[in-house]
């Protein structure tokens, strides 16, 4: 990490779009990346990569297959098509993929059915516990050395899993370590999949501290780990398909406890609200004047904020389901109180009762441009949104002690 330049920190008169004569003194800091160099195109603009480089993609996994698609390969090897029901049960019920435990199925080729139907996916590297283990964070090797995480966390009622969609990132955020080495590929269905079988087998081993009893399982999967989802819809799309199809042709989780989170690719959104899949919708705004945006979230060069808040609106709109807007509260760079109120006005134009929004408290970062709002500078913007009628919960930044903090600022520190 290198200290803040003096360029990017200049005193600006800053002026709230279209209510005249908020006027601040504060510093403005520019976002900017510290201790790398953001690829950029040759107009200057910071790359943004949409498609998933050609290279070679895991093996077919039963995870991939919906279960008329299972019992059709199943025909193919020459077995009976009431396998698939018994091999989905042992995936999606008893989170295992080991031979032995599956004494339902003929002892002559279950081996080679088994490795055919259940290819490794994810090889654990590391795995991190806070001090009372009520948090987890997974760092798994795909099959062709690609690195990805999954955070496992226990809440009071709760277990939620953070998920990566892709390895890598094409979005290029300047904060985030993910973009960094731009997009590797678009993780398949099961290999999303297989962090919450994986997930659910730790538990059931008892890994998840305070243990709390018998039965549980992952009940919410949030889409903030590593990856833009929706840079990655289709395979994000099967994703989704079996956490909700009914067990044990899926996981059986309930479509509003899985919430996708995206840096506002506007299409993509909208094809979402068109899915038959209420799952909970969150877009990481971070910045509500599209100025500032453009360097802190460089998709805003592709989709400003009023259009990526539309597209955020009509998904309330279609599905019902309440939209969730997240934003990660940065010392002096987006936390001026005319923001705020800028915030609550374009949320209040589309309409009430229709969005949420989710402040994130960073990790103090001493000598970062990426480090935490001063508390009293955090309570004024969220008390300028409540008094404006935007309901507002600050996030609980669990995972934080061990790096694993998901929300799109997560790689800040
Ligand atoms: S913050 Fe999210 S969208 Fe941006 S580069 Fe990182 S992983 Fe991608």
């Amino acid at each position: 990490m290198t200290s803040p330049t003096s360029s990017s920190e200049t005193p600006v008169r800053a002026r709230a779009e279209g209510d005249g004569a908020a006027e601040s003194t504060r510093p403005q800091i520019r976002p900017a990346a510290e201790g790398w160099e953001q690829a950029r195109t040759v107009e200057g603009r910071p790359l943004l990569q949409f498609a998933s480089p050609r290279v070679k993609q895991p093996p077919t996994h039963l995870a991939d297959l919906s279960l008329a698609e299972r019992a059709a390969k199943l025909k193919e090897l020459g077995l009976p098509a009431f396998r698939a029901k018994q091999l989905s049960t042992h995936y999606f019920q008893h989170w295992t993929t080991d031979p032995q435990a599956m004494s339902d199925l003929p002892k002559a080729g279950r081996e080679e059915l088994v490795a055919q139907m259940f290819p490794p996916l994810l090889t654990e590297v590391r795995r991190l516990r806070t001090d009372n283990g009520d948090t987890i964070k997974f760092l798994w090797r795909l099959f062709d050395g690609a690195l990805v995480e999954s955070v496992l966390m226990r809440y009071p009622g709760r277990i939620t899993l953070c998920v990566s969609s892709q390895a890598g990132c094409g979005m290029n955020c300047p904060f985030c370590a993910t973009g960094q080495a731009g997009l590797t590929r678009n993780m398949s269905t099961a290999e999303i999949v297989d962090q919450v079988v994986a997930a659910n087998r730790a538990i059931a081993a008892g890994e998840l501290g305070p243990q709390e009893h018998d039965g549980e399982r992952v009940t919410n999967i949030v889409f903030m780990g590593m990856g833009e989802p929706l840079a990655n819809y289709k395979r994000v799309m099967g994703a989704l398909r079996r956490f909700v199809d009914p067990s044990p042709e899926g996981l059986g989780m309930s479509a509003r406890n899985i919430t996708v989170s995206t840096v506002g690719l506007v299409p993509a959104i909208r094809k979402l609200a068109d899915e038959d899949l209420p799952v909970t919708f969150a877009l990481s705004l971070h910045a509500p004047d599209d100025e500032l945006r453009d360097e802190l979230i460089p998709v805003n060069n592709r989709w400003k904020v009023d259009e990526a808040l539309d597209a955020a609106y009509d998904y309330y709109r279609k599905t019902g389901r309440r939209v969730s807007i997240e934003y990660a509260l940065i010392k002096d760079m987006n936390d001026h109180p005319w923001r705020a109120d800028l915030l609550a006005k374009k949320l209040n134009q589309r309409g009430r009762g229709w969005v949420h929004v989710n402040p994130i408290p960073l990790n103090p970062t001493p000598g970062s441009i990426w480090t935490a709002s001063d508390k009293p500078v955090a309570q004024e913007f969220i008390a300028r949104l409540r008094a404006a009628g935007v309901p507002c919960t600050l996030r609980d930044t669990r995972g934080k002690e061990i790096d694993g903090a998901c929300g799109q600022l997560a790689a800040a520190d």
